[in-house]
């Protein structure tokens, strides 16, 4: 059963009751049809040779390819997908030829990387968004014809060496033919035209966002954004620029903020003069700065049903700040996937997104799962460093309820038994059909927005700025880390404990060479672009990593296992961090 056959928007949600009800057999029916497109490509023949696919029964070729076929990680793939890059046209990992690739944020080492990118993409990201509107509008039903006010932005695409365009997943999505007829076909229309969606500019991009979706917030029927971070940035924005907002609402202008030619045509060919409507925001929001924003979102769109973004996993910690805007608005927690592909749809949005689950849709990609047990199974504490040992992958009809995984794609575009590195459980069935609760990505330890830093990242990071220390009688003791979002823009915080005397000076050149030494690409544009603050480096004194794992320890972890953890949000650990930091150090603006 393909993705083809979901029998238009209004048949989807039936569409998908049969498939999950099939899923076994819909999952070895995928696999089947994904080698029948690919069969002969030069990866796949290194393994399966010449296996007459087209013939085989599915699931004689599903048990064939799960022997012969080995798990991979990026790293096994990548020589492939460089000589797509580099412009090889020869069919390697696809029969079609692959004219895209994805900048994936990361999953496998939580390092950014490249993954294909077809129409199979865009269409399987089309189908999820409708899946999982109409399962929504059963609870938060819409208005027709009403507005959507959407935080999404497109990152500049660029060409690979091979003339390939490389960009990151949604601007592909957002630049397809697929998502233009979408915006002009569904039943609410986006308040930003397309040259605010793909400006390239997050600022002059939210500006506008925030300047349309006021001009149209009678009309507003939910918010929304890809990930919660969206969100929450461009509301911490509206605090500051409401009233420059208000007065180009006032008189149709628009701030000259806005440079981009196309987008400042864009806007001002929608926007004209209202002046009662300038007045109304502007009281409201001189009573909304008296209570901190609390309830902006339903003061300010008042027709507004729900809050709808990706708000789990790395997202959780901006739940809060999304929920003071939100007042007593739902938060609907968005769908689960990643750039390799889409994995699993909310198919209960009416669950806060501490609760929410994901139903795997069978027809995506062909999925495993690696059964993972962690070492620390007697330990109460769930750590997002990897800590798991892991069994032989089992198909989707054989997991089981409270087990964790870590999944395995095969995927339509090109990826075989690929492992994407993030650990889900089982939290149960929808008919045939897991449905899997995020848990962690199994390497990435820092992440404020699209940078993605693994243990590894960190350690040579720390590694480069210690060396520093070598210039005075000193050394590193220990270390660890934190993401810190409590401020805009959010920033790092790297704990260092120290053994000697150092001077100052030094300090601070250390702070500057580690924040310099991050290679990652969201790390090095945000920063760039100011959307992470500057590293910060707090000493701490003497005896405060053993106080850390005394505080393990007496909690239920064995010393003998005990690893410091390189990377935390437990606000017991950082209390004791903060509490215990003696010295502080920022780097200067980026690149200084
Ligand atoms: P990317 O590689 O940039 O496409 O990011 C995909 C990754 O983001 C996934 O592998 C997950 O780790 C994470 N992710 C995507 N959707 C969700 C979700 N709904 N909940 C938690 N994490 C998610």
């Amino acid at each position: 059963m393909s993705c083809a056959r979901n029998g238009g928007s209004n048949n989807i949600i039936d569409w998908f009751e049969e498939v999950a009800e099939e899923a076994d057999k819909v999952q070895t029916e995928t696999l089947k049809r994904i080698l029948e497109l690919n069969c002969g490509v030069e990866y796949l023949k290194k393994w399966l040779g010449d296996a007459n696919v087209q013939e085989m029964e599915a699931s004689a070729l599903e048990a064939l390819y799960t022997s012969l076929v080995p798990l991979a990680s990026h790293a096994d793939l990548e020589p492939y997908i460089q000589r797509i890059a580099d412009g090889d046209t020869a069919p390697l990992i696809t029969q079609e030829p692959i004219t895209t690739l994805s900048l994936s944020s990361g999953t496998t080492d939580g390092r950014q990387k490249y993954v294909p990118f077809t129409r199979h993409s865009s269409v399987t990201t089309l189908q999820i968004f409708k899946l999982a509107a109409a399962y929504r509008s059963r609870i938060y039903p819409t208005r027709e014809g009403g507005r959507v006010l959407e935080f999404i932005y497109c990152s500049k695409r660029f060409k690979t060496k091979g003339g390939i365009t490389g960009g990151m997943a949604t601007t592909h999505v957002y630049m397809s033919e697929e998502f233009k007829t979408k915006q002009k076909e569904t039943k609410s229309f986006t308040c930003s035209p397309q040259a605010v969606i793909s400006s390239g500019d997050y600022k002059q991009s939210t500006y506008c966002h925030l300047l349309l979706g006021i001009y149209f917030s009678e009309q507003v029927e939910y918010i929304t954004s890809t990930f919660a971070y969206s969100i929450v940035q461009a509301f911490r924005s509206f605090e500051e620029i409401w009233k420059e907002i208000c007065g180009n609402i006032r008189d149709g202008s628009l701030s000259s903020r806005i440079t981009i030619p196309d987008m400042r045509k864009a806007v001002l060919d929608i926007i004209r003069p209202n002046q009662s409507l300038a007045s109304k925001v502007h009281s409201k929001c001189e009573e909304l700065e008296v209570i901190d924003w609390v309830g902006l979102i339903p003061m300010l769109w008042p027709n507004a049903k729900y809050i709808y973004s990706i708000m789990t996993g790395s997202m959780q910690p901006y739940l809060s700040k999304l929920s003071h805007y939100a007042g007593k608005l739902p938060l609907v927690s968005a769908d689960y996937g990643s750039t390799e592909s889409w994995i699993g749809v909310n198919l209960d949005p009416s669950l806060p997104p501490e609760k929410v689950t994901f139903a795997v849709i069978p027809t995506f990609s062909y999925f495993e799962f690696i059964p993972l047990h962690r070492q620390s199974q007697h330990s109460k504490f769930k750590s997002a460093v990897d800590d798991f040992i892991e069994d032989d992958p089992v198909p989707l009809s054989q997991v089981k309820i409270g087990q964790e995984y870590e999944i395995v794609l095969t995927t339509f575009t090109g990826l075989y038994r690929y492992r994407l590195g993030d650990v889900v459980e089982v939290a149960g069935f929808h008919r045939n059909t897991p449905k899997l609760n995020f848990i962690c990505r199994r390497k990435l330890i820092l992440t404020i927005n699209v940078d993605k830093n693994t243990e590894k990242d960190l350690q040579s990071v720390v590694e480069k700025g210690s060396k520093i220390l070598s210039n005075s009688r000193a050394e590193l003791v220990d270390f660890t880390s934190h993401a810190n979002v409590a401020k805009q823009p959010g920033h790092y915080v790297i704990y260092w404990e120290i053994k000697g005397e150092v001077e100052e000076r030094l300090l601070g050149e250390c702070c500057r060479e580690m924040d310099a030494s991050f290679v990652d690409h969201g790390y090095v544009v945000s920063r760039k672009s100011n959307s992470i603050g500057p590293l910060e480096l707090c000493i701490v004194e003497r005896g405060t990593f053993k106080k850390i794992m005394e505080y393990f320890i007496a909690n239920g972890a064995a010393l003998s296992q005990f690893k410091t953890p390189r990377c935390t949000s437990n606000p017991v650990l950082l209390s004791i961090l903060n509490v215990c930091t003696i010295k502080k150090f920022h780097s200067t603006a980026y690149g200084d």
